[in-house]
């Protein structure tokens, strides 16, 4: 009997938890995601400072609790290069074989991004310096809508290149919501010599208002037939917005399967609902077992709770109070 084509594979974003009720909702998040054996899940670093350095407890957490390959995120913003290579020797020594090096926003409302006056100028140099570090592989963002720092159309894919030559191995998109989006991107890559993966990050929306606020922040088009569906649906109620996410995020997945790509990166927010949801849409399965079979794990908890998790602290027993429900079911 031949075998079943094998599906793209699967990656996911997660952030790491600021305060204990928070840490729930990441490790149910994960324990719920874990199961589809995604090639790698990454971890945010906190553009703000306060949760810096849970992205490596959080990365050896994952790592530890599920095995998984962990690509730990990691900005040039408010350090010196000293305190940045620290960090990125630090992921090495534990164990964690691939980061993300960003320039990342500078902290506030300010607009323009300055580099610490010891620090990394920009993503290229963070990235050649990267090569130092043993064990390390480096990915970097890419944008296929303009960045709003984007001097030129095309300044985006220049500047891709650079990081590519750089020393940078593969690219994650910033989301968009259109897959021709995402393919004039690719081929205007091609165009410019770059063969290495661009895999698309995706957004399952899980609150239409805050997405459209973050993506005019960070220049991701928004449709007008997104935006007017979105609206309406709002105004029906009853369900709608997530029935809406749910076929709005497996059309544009649908879409990018059939173009060809071959990897997709879940922008998860720490919640596994509606990514859960678009994968059992798509009809993606992993080691031959169904998608529906996902999401019975439970966070573990009682005494042995703090070592169960070991990137942030969780509450002794929480399950108990809430009579043993799924706790992945009341995030
Ligand atoms: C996949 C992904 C993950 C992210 N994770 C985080 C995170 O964990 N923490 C966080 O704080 N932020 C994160 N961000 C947001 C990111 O920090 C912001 O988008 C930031 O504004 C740009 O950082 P970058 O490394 O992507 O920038 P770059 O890719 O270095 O620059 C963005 C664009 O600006 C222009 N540009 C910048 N510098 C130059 C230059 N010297 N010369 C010419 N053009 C230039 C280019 O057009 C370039 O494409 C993430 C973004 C993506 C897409």
């Amino acid at each position: 009997m031949p075998m079943p084509e094998p599906g793209p594979r699967l990656s996911f974003e997660f952030f790491p938890p600021a305060d204990d009720t928070a840490a729930i909702r990441l490790w149910s998040a994960v324990d719920d995601l874990a199961p589809l054996a995604p090639k790698f899940v990454s971890v945010t670093y906190g553009a703000g400072g306060s949760v810096r350095a849970s992205t490596l407890k959080t990365a050896k957490g994952i790592q530890s609790r599920h095995g998984l390959d962990v690509t730990a995120h990691l900005t040039c913003v408010g350090a010196s290069r000293d305190q940045i290579m620290a960090k990125a020797w630090g992921l090495s020594e534990a164990g964690v074989c691939e980061v993300l090096a960003l320039r990342g926003d500078p902290p506030g409302n300010k607009t323009e991004f300055r580099p610490h006056s010891s620090g990394f100028g920009n993503t290229c140099e963070l990235v050649s310096a990267l090569k130092d570090v043993p064990g390390i592989r480096v990915r970097v963002s890419a944008y296929p809508d303009p960045h709003p720092d984007a001097a030129y159309a095309g300044a985006d894919v220049d500047w891709l290149k650079r990081k590519l030559d750089a020393g940078a191995e593969s690219a994650i998109t910033q989301f968009f919501f259109e897959a021709e989006t995402y393919f004039r991107f690719r081929d205007a890559c091609q165009r410019a010599g770059i063969d290495a993966p661009i895999i698309p990050g995706i957004l399952p929306i899980q609150n239409w208002v805050t997405a459209r606020k973050f993506a005019r922040r960070c220049g991701a088009r928004v449709p007008d037939w997104l935006d007017s569906a979105f609206t309406k649906a709002l105004r029906d109620g009853d369900g709608r917005h997530d029935l809406l996410a749910i076929s709005v995020c497996t059309e544009l997945c649908s879409e990018l399967i059939a173009g060809g790509v071959e990897q997709l990166h879940f922008y998860t927010l720490n919640r596994s609902r509606l990514t859960r949801k678009v994968i059992h849409a798509l009809g993606l399965s992993t080691a031959g077992k169904p998608i529906g079979n996902v999401g019975k794990t439970r966070l573990r908890t009682g005494s042995g709770a703090g070592k169960a998790v070991p990137g942030a602290w969780v509450p002794p027993n929480p399950a108990k109070s809430r009579k043993g429900q799924n706790l992945a079911s009341v995030t």
